[in-house]
């Protein structure tokens, strides 16, 4: 079935959800057009030319990937997406664990349920977890993890960049204050992988949880950067088992296609950087000039926000209610994509202590390089109706 591309071309809201998923780059699209054209072949067959051209591919997209984040192209171990580069990381690293007697994982409260969910797991399995909380800034305190850390701290895992609140945490200073210890350093950079790069190369970070949606390359690609410790591999066992691909860390075939596109978005995210930065903080300025006028409240330091995005709320406005009013002009939510098909208040500003109007008003708005000039009179006219409702 074709999409009707007039409905498509007429009568949309500008879409502002990027931080649930970026559309392609234009280059991407045709690229991925033009390979499932032409290509076919299994980087795993080693008697043809097919199979050896699928796996050139897949190589250079290794050296694209690793290239941005300073690492080796074979510590890049390709996955599904960000979800599944999280549970690796954590539930991998279990047995080892285990065998060792290191039970006490660090994370934070405001992370992804795609970490949420495997540490439950892990504490169901006889682990302990320490969650840091963060503050109304919206990141959590780097001396409160030092303080956690003890001698049988297998895992300390962090998101780079809050998805909700597009708050970037002090990775570097949490690397800092992990010298000196043994425990393994989980990142999930899944929002700020291409938008924020210089933490990712900090060294003593070991995983890399990063996802091709989130940069304008297409869906169910991802990968956990794997970083060597001593030359050696980190003690992770898999989670799928069968074919023994990416080491024997991620069995299956390879989608050629997608990592082809991850890789091609990856390093298209280095050379725009400033202009998809400019772009983007352009249209922060305009929203948090506009939205101010009509008292918006705005969660989390500004001095730590990406230019992509913005979580407010309008005192005395219902999230559900503006987002009503709104769904003309421009599409937001209230909640990360994940969890939006049932509302309940977000995890993470509730961990920040916002208040319950704010909580209950609150929505996010996300946008990208691509993301057309928005009409904000008509966008302010229409709050303004509902306040004097
Ligand atoms: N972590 C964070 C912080 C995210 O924002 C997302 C995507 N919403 C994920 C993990 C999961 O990524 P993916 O969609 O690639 O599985």
């Amino acid at each position: 079935m074709s999409i009707d591309k007039q409905t498509r071309l007429k009568d949309m809201p500008i879409y502002l959800d990027c931080n649930a998923t970026t559309p392609l780059a234009p280059e991407v699209k045709s690229y991925l057009v033009d390979f499932y054209a032409t290509e076919v072949g299994n980087p795993g067959s080693r008697t043809h030319i097919f199979g050896q051209r699928a796996k050139q591919i897949v190589q250079n997209a290794r050296r694209q990937i690793s290239k941005v984040i300073e690492c080796q192209p074979s510590e890049v171990v390709f996955t599904s997406g960000a979800t599944e580069s999280n549970n690796l990381a954590l539930l991998g690293l279990m047995n080892f664990g285990r065998k060792v007697n290191k039970r006490h994982v660090i994370s934070t409260h405001i992370e992804h349920k795609s970490i949420l969910e495997p540490l439950k797991i892990l504490e169901k399995n006889g682990f302990e977890i320490s969650l840091l909380s963060a503050s109304k800034s919206g990141y959590v305190d780097p001396d409160e993890l030092k303080m956690q850390l003890r001698e049988d701290t297998l895992c300390v895992s962090i998101m780079h960049v809050n998805n909700e609140t597009g708050i970037i945490q002090p990775i570097e200073c949490i690397a800092t204050h992990l010298n000196g210890s043994e425990a393994i350093f989980h990142v999930d950079a899944s929002q700020g992988f291409g938008k924020h790069i210089p933490p990712l190369k900090n060294k003593r970070i070991d995983l890399i949880s990063i996802s091709s949606h989130k940069i304008y390359g297409p869906t169910g690609v991802g990968a956990l950067i794997s970083r060597l410790r001593n030359g050696s591999r980190l003690p992770i066992e898999p989670l799928i088992h069968g074919g023994d691909q990416e080491w024997g860390l991620r069995s299956g075939s390879l989608p050629t296609a997608l990592i082809a596109a991850f890789g091609i978005a990856a390093e298209i995210s280095e050379r725009d950087f400033v202009k998809r930065f400019e772009r983007c903080k352009y249209i922060q300025e305009l929203a948090i000039r506009n939205l101010s006028q009509i008292g918006a409240i705005f969660h989390g330091d500004h001095n730590a926000l990406l230019p992509n995005v913005i979580n407010f709320s309008i005192p005395g406005i219902d999230s559900e209610a503006l987002m009503i009013i709104l769904k003309e002009e421009i599409a937001i939510s209230n909640g990360s994509a994940c969890n939006s098909s049932s509302y309940t208040a977000s995890h993470v500003l509730s961990n920040m202590g916002l208040d319950e109007d704010a909580l209950h008003g609150s929505v996010r708005a996300s946008w990208c390089y691509m993301t057309p000039d928005i009409n904000w009179e008509n966008i302010v006219g229409l709050i303004k109706q509902i306040k004097s409702e």
